[in-house]
């Protein structure tokens, strides 16, 4: 095994903005007010970087949810959000946008403490792209469409119609997002929700509930009508189950586990909620022999896993690499992989911080031991690194077999399984082995045996020649069990919206 990089302890200091949000009370948002909850009880939120508690945050439970729902259903039946103007919307949603990007540094600052992840990567990835989320979506509130539809009606003769659709908001919609992209998942949901003039009870992670909070007075100065969105930190089994099971909620969307995916299935059956799924992925990252570059496409395999610590749902965590070019490819991630600098999230050279949370450093360790035990070899990393926070070093898994642990399950950590393979035919039935069917990659120059490739993958987001292209205006969502629905692009509002059919006789 290689010897990673020693990691950096000691952190960087937070702004005193950011210092002051940290001190400040955290509580829940119901109806444009900041409230304790309902039981007075708090849970604690730690620093991924050192294992401490940073702060107590409001402990929302099901009674909490169920002031929430309320506040909700009023707002949205008896206010005037529903009947503002798509314009007076949008404008209110860009400046939500706005106002992400004038606090950006404060933001970053809170999302790298929160999550772990890096300073450099939240200032110029999940911070301006939640902004440029909510600065998509305000472009949409004026364009949510109709149709007119001349029909038939072969059972009236000689009768006229005029019919026609309008897409109205679903109603009260519980989001219920993960922590691995805590802002910017906020964003993903809360934007489209808005721009189709839903309202919104929003349950952050109970790992990462900072950016969130903060998120919710930046809602109110945009200029937000209170009620419209409510935001209940706290637990999944409690706060988010009661969410999910709610009779009043119209619609639930959820991003986490392919796990808790499927209790959610069965919460919403109770009064047949709307649905939409963003859950798991074990990626097929497939690089031919006749890659364009071969540096570039060994860049392109470490960020695929390696970005956000291997915490995207999305991360290429299965790398085929045709043989001829195999054992080249497996040398330059490790040596990638070995020049990784961890540390705090908060220091400007970081290039790796810690796993989000104790838990997700026993499952990543624990999958690590499986493989060890199965047989498989750690070409790098493969460890824990330290005895303080939640590090784990860039592993490379080698010599593994189809039915393993490391191959089969999303292990959401910085851990690829390299497997080598002999030709084009051979690849797909590998690539489309799983339950899974997020998201795939291509490298090769053969344009056309890239989009044939890419036509017979069974993922949501095809890449070819880069990895982790994400933008507002692209759909994304997955095959088989990473999910149901689309989020992002003008996919998403379908989503949010009901079609109703007008029929008016002439
Ligand atoms: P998770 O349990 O699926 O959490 C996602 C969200 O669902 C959180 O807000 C969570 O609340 C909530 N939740 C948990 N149980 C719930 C329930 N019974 N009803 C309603 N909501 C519930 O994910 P996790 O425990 O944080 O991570 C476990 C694994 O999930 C990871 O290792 C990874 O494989 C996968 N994951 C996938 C994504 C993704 O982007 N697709 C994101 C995160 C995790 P709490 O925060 O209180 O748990
Ligand atoms: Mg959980």
């Amino acid at each position: 095994m290689v010897a990673t990089a020693p990691v950096e302890f000691e952190s960087a200091e937070l702004s005193q903005k950011a210092k002051d949000f940290l001190a400040s009370p955290k509580k829940m948002l119901l109806n444009g007010q900041w409230v304790e909850s309902a039981s007075g009880k708090t849970f604690p939120v730690y620093n991924p970087a050192t294992g401490e508690e940073m702060a107590q945050v409001a402990e929302g439970d099901k009674e909490d949810i169920d002031r929430a729902v309320k506040i909700a259903r009023n707002t949205f039946e008896n206010s005037g959000w529903r009947w503002m103007t798509p314009s007076e919307r949008g404008r209110i949603i860009w400046r939500i946008g706005d106002l992400i990007l004038e606090n950006l540094e404060e933001l970053a600052e809170l999302e790298s403490l929160d999550n772990g992840k890096p300073i450099s990567v939240a200032r110029v990835a999940d911070v301006p792209l939640a902004a440029d989320l909510f600065h998509y979506m305000a472009g949409w509130a004026t364009k949510i469409e109709g149709t007119t539809i001349p029909i038939s009606v072969i059972y009236a003769p000689g009768a006229r119609f005029h019919a026609y659709t309008k897409r109205e908001p679903i109603g009260v919609v519980g989001q219920i997002i993960p922590w691995n992209f805590p802002l910017l998942m906020a964003a993903w949901k809360l934007g489209p929700a808005l721009a189709t003039g839903n309202c919104v009870v929003l349950k952050p992670a109970e790992q990462t509930p900072l950016t969130a909070l903060r998120l919710g007075e930046l809602l109110a100065e945009a200029g937000l009508p209170d009620g419209v969105v409510s935001i209940v930190p706290g637990y999944g089994e409690t706060a988010g189950a009661a969410l999910t099971a709610h009779s009043d909620v119209d619609k639930v969307a959820f991003t986490g586990s392919t796990e808790v995916g499927k209790l959610i299935v069965q919460a919403a059956a109770g009064n047949l909620k709307k649905l939409t799924l963003e859950l798991g992925g074990k990626s097929p990252n497939v690089m031919f022999k006749d890659v364009a570059d071969l540096e570039t496409a060994i860049d392109g395999a470490a960020n695929a896993i390696f970005f956000n610590h291997g915490q995207c749902c999305c991360a290429g965590s299965r790398l085929f690499v045709e043989e001829d070019i195999y054992e080249e490819v497996v040398a330059g991630v490790t040596a990638r992989a070995d020049k990784i600098k961890m540390g705090p999230g908060l220091n400007p050279d970081t290039e790796m911080g810690p796993l989000v949370s104790q838990e997700q450093l026993d499952r990543v360790t624990g999958f690590l031991d499986s493989g060890y035990s199965e047989g498989a070899c750690m070409a790098s990393g493969g460890k824990r690194l330290g005895e303080r926070g939640y590090f784990v070093a860039p592993t490379v898994i080698t010599q593994s077999k189809p039915d393993m642990k490391v191959v089969r399950e999303e292990i959401f950590g910085p851990v690829v399984v390299a497997e080598p393979f002999k030709s084009a035919d051979e690849i797909l039935p590998l690539a489309n082995d799983s339950e899974y069917g997020l998201a795939a990659a291509i490298w090769t120059k053969d344009i056309a045996k890239a989009h044939r490739t890419a036509e017979l993958l069974k993922a949501g987001t095809v890449w070819i020649n880069c990895y982790n292209v994400f933008d507002s205006a692209l759909p994304f969502g997955g095959y088989k069990q990473s999910g149901w629905g689309r989020e992002m692009g003008k996919e998403v509002l379908d989503n949010y919206t009901e079609t109703k059919a007008v029929c008016v006789a002439l």
